[in-house]
């Protein structure tokens, strides 16, 4: 009771001709914990949503210093700010701009906000403290701050996007541009025009990959991509992955060696998805490594499980850039020279690809300059010839 602490000494401030249970049910009523110290910071009364926010009970706080409800680390500043609020007692909030924390009897930390306003009573002036617990707002907070990080992050993305499509472009436009100046060349007989004609076809080739890409990219991430699935022997994707990429595997002079399972490895999978995932798995090998490099791609199956491995001697990945290859527009090293640029999504790509079909896709490289080498594991069907 407070009055057994203080005495009548609080009255004075009471509505007149009110019971004193008016101020206890005032307090009650208070939305926040409310803790009231005397001039020596000793705790004088609270209400119950104190003795719940902090895991006390009346008895076990009232006498006893303010500073029991906080952090160690704050105490030894906190009575000699307590002391300048005395000195200069109005309305405001405790420690305007700083992280402050409340201590429970159990131990535990937590981030609250404090409003302090002087009370004057018959004995000298206490000090009302008005604290909420911030937890659920402060974690509020963070989600946003993290949010506005990730959205920051997404832009300046999207900004290298956009210039990473700008350059992809100019350099088949720069070419079909000498090629319509070549053709209009009355000088151009029927070998220039020939092998015009091939500029033309890989130029317009390569952009509409592009494009593909780029469309395919909209539908996987608005969840429009639909597999035609059947069951698949994944022996048979490979030549087809391989017939795509050999322009760039010959134009590289690379040693491409395959080593196709001697078994079906039959999969419910979607064949011109998976030729497209071998493909850009395999285009990357060519890129990422050295004109007359070495490439494997293998095929296997262990424990119910298909692996497709593509595996370089190329440039390699740095260790720290691993887990990254696979997120949109992540570029790690600048592709080989000779070979078309990318745009940081082929990767990211083949690995949703690969999760509609339920595998996953997993990069292994031991740094720069050691090679890479991708492994596309699927499930096998499981009455297939290698389900086992
Ligand atoms: P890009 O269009 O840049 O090739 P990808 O999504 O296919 O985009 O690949 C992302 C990044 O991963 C590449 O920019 C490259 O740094 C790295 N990468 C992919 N494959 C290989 C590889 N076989 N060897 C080395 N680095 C690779």
């Amino acid at each position: 009771m407070l009055t057994s602490i203080d005495g009548p000494a609080v009255r004075p401030m009471l509505p007149a001709g009110q019971p004193e249970q008016l101020f206890y049910a005032f307090l009650e009523a208070a939305p926040d914990a409310v803790v009231i110290t005397d001039g020596d910071g000793a705790i004088v009364h609270l209400n119950s949503q104190a003795e719940k926010l902090f895991g006390y009970a009346r008895e076990e706080l009232v006498g006893r210093p303010i500073e029991l409800l906080m952090p160690a680390r704050f105490r030894g500043s906190h009575v000699a700010q307590r002391q300048a609020y005395y000195a200069d007692r109005h309305p405001r909030p405790m420690g305007s701009g700083l992280d402050l924390f409340g201590l429970r009897k159990d131990g535990g930390e937590f981030p609250i906000d404090v409003l302090l306003s002087p009370l004057l009573t018959g004995t000298g002036t206490h000090v009302v403290s008005a604290i909420r617990d911030m937890t659920a707002h402060r974690s509020l907070e963070d989600e946003l701050r993290r949010r506005t990080h990730e959205l920051e992050k997404a832009d300046r993305e999207k900004d290298h996007f956009l210039s990473a499509v700008a350059h992809e472009l100019r350099s088949p436009l720069a070419v079909l541009t000498q090629v319509a100046y070549l053709l209009r060349s009355p000088e151009a007989d029927a070998a220039v025009h020939q092998q015009t004609l091939g500029m033309l076809e890989r130029q317009t080739a390569h952009m509409a990959r592009l494009v593909e890409d780029l469309l395919d990219l909209t539908r996987v991430r608005c969840g429009k991509v639909t597999l035609r699935r059947e069951a698949v022997d994944l022996r048979t994707v490979i030549p087809k992955a391989v017939e795509i990429c050999r322009p760039l595997l010959d134009a590289r002079k690379h040693h491409l060696e395959l080593a196709p399972s001697p078994e079906p490895l039959c999969v419910n999978g979607d064949p011109t998805r998976l030729v497209q995932v071998v493909s850009n798995l395999l285009t990357n090998a060519a890129k990422y490594t050295p004109q007359g490099g070495h490439i494997r791609l293998t095929a296997a199956s262990k424990d119910g499980v298909a692996a497709v491995s593509v595996r370089d001697d190329g440039v390699g990945i740095p260790k720290e850039m691993l887990s990254r290859v696979f997120d949109l527009f992540a570029q790690v090293t600048p592709a080989g020279e000779g070979s078309a640029g990318g745009l940081g999504i082929g990767l990211a790509l083949a690995r949703q690809l690969v999760a509609l079909h339920g595998g996953t896709v997993e990069v292994i490289s031991d740094g720069p300059g050691q090679g890479s080498e991708f492994v596309v594991r699927l499930p096998l069907l499981p009455n297939g010839p290698h389900a086992t």
